[in-house]
């Protein structure tokens, strides 16, 4: 028998409660749940379900923790929780995140390649006049970012039909999608992505990596997707761009400060839509058959999915 701690805030533990037990039972995982850490000797946990908005933020007392489960794909917070270098964190993979993200990102892809603003914003066009809209086929979409997330939307962009360069640190192999890596590769994709999907962790080498510079080298009239994290983007570079044309929308998910300051000139910005961090979240069902999965392969001796590389930051 296993003990885990699912250490999630008040709303998500009658959620995940039932959701635990019945992929434990179905996968069978002999399991000993606990959703309160008052209930339960720290040192009795083999396992702990991570959120950042939970009640523990200290491992160091789960002394004989085999490892710990982030219910988030960004790993943050799990990581300044995590003194012990030798104590393994997953991040959350599972397929309700990611078929979120897609259909996150698809939309908003879409959005901006039809410009659809023009007929349904605050001053839509009344004339009735023939146009060619554009293909999907003669647009290129950029993605930073060739992870679960990143990946995942590359291929049902490509499927939908268009032109997809994906980046990422190490050199992929995406079916249609034509894949970079490296400084170069970073280059090639800004000079040509006329819509640019962020989907990068935040690390030391990811922050700001959308500066001035790589902003003034994407095509005129180009969008931006951000659903990866605030500190990708110079946010005063892309104000700058925003402001003179030369960016024509950005969608923006996630933010230095959140929720996003009530002053921030992102909310009043025409060329900007902000979301409250809703891209995609973690789904309780789904979530917690990854959970049980990722606990059963560590148990059968199998690496587990997701573990972070403490050296990378992700
Ligand atoms: P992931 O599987 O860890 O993928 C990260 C990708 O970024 C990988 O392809 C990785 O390259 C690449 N990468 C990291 N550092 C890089 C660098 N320095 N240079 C080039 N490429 C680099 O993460 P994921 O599950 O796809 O999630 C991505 C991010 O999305 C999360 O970290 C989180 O910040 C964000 N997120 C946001 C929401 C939301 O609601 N807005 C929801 C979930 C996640 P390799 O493949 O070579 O390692």
């Amino acid at each position: 028998m296993i003990t885990v701690l699912f250490s999630g805030d008040a709303a998500k533990r009658p959620l995940y409660d039932p959701a635990l037990r019945e992929a434990a039972e179905k996968a069978g995982l002999a399991m000993q749940l606990h959703l309160d850490p008052e209930a339960v000797q720290p040192e009795e946990v083999d396992y702990l379900v991570y959120d950042g908005n939970g009640p523990v933020q200290d491992f160091a007392p789960y002394t004989g923790l085999r490892a710990v489960l982030n219910l988030w794909a960004g790993v943050e917070a799990v990581m300044r929780c995590n003194p012990r270098p030798d104590l393994p964190v997953a991040r959350m993979i599972e397929p309700g995140l990611t078929e979120g993200m897609r259909d996150y990102v698809i939309g908003h892809v879409l959005r901006h390649h039809l410009d659809i603003d023009q007929y349904i914003g605050a001053d839509p066009i009344t004339e009735w006049e023939l146009t060619f809209p554009p293909l999907s086929r003669n647009r290129t979409v950029g993605i930073l970012g060739l992870g679960a997330l990143g990946a995942d939307c590359g291929a049902h962009l490509a499927h939908l039909g268009f032109q997809v360069l994906g980046w990422a640190r190490s050199q992929k192999e995406i079916p249609e999608v034509t894949c970079f890596s490296g400084a170069n590769g970073l280059s090639e994709l800004i000079s040509r992505a006329e819509i640019l999907v962020l989907l990068l962790p935040h690390t030391e080498e990811t922050a700001r990596l959308l500066n001035a510079e790589r902003i003034a080298a994407l095509p005129e009239g180009a969008c931006i997707v951000n659903a990866g994290r605030g500190a990708l983007i110079d946010h005063e570079a892309l104000l700058e761009a925003l402001n003179r044309g030369h960016i024509r929308h950005a969608t923006m998910d996630v933010f230095d400060v959140e929720p996003l300051p009530a002053d921030h000139p992102y909310w009043a910005h025409p060329r900007v839509t902000v979301t409250p961090h809703i891209a995609s979240v973690t789904r309780p069902e789904t979530a917690s058959e990854a959970i049980v999965a990722n606990i059963l392969r560590d148990q059968s001796g199998e690496p587990m999915l997701g573990i972070v590389r403490r050296t990378l930051g992700y």
